[in-house]
């Protein structure tokens, strides 16, 4: 399952880069996530939990 993200209210703080254990992220030359690798989304939903703007959500 994807993940999507609300790119209006993310703060590009890197978290969910960090914290995802499967590497779905990449980093954007501006410090935004891009949903690189979707496929590889276990629906852990790490990154949801730990986003400090709540803008990721489980689609
Ligand atoms: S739900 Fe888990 S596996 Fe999927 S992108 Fe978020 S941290 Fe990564
Ligand atoms: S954790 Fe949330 S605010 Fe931080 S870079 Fe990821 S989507 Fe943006």
């Amino acid at each position: 399952m994807p993940t999507k993200i609300d790119l209006s209210k993310c703060s590009k703080c890197g978290t969910c880069i960090e914290v995802c254990p499967e590497e779905v992220y990449d980093e954007a030359d501006d410090g935004a996530p891009i949903n690189a690798r979707n496929d590889n989304c276990t629906d852990c939903g790490i990154c949801v939990e730990e986003c400090p703007e709540e803008c990721i959500e489980l689609v």
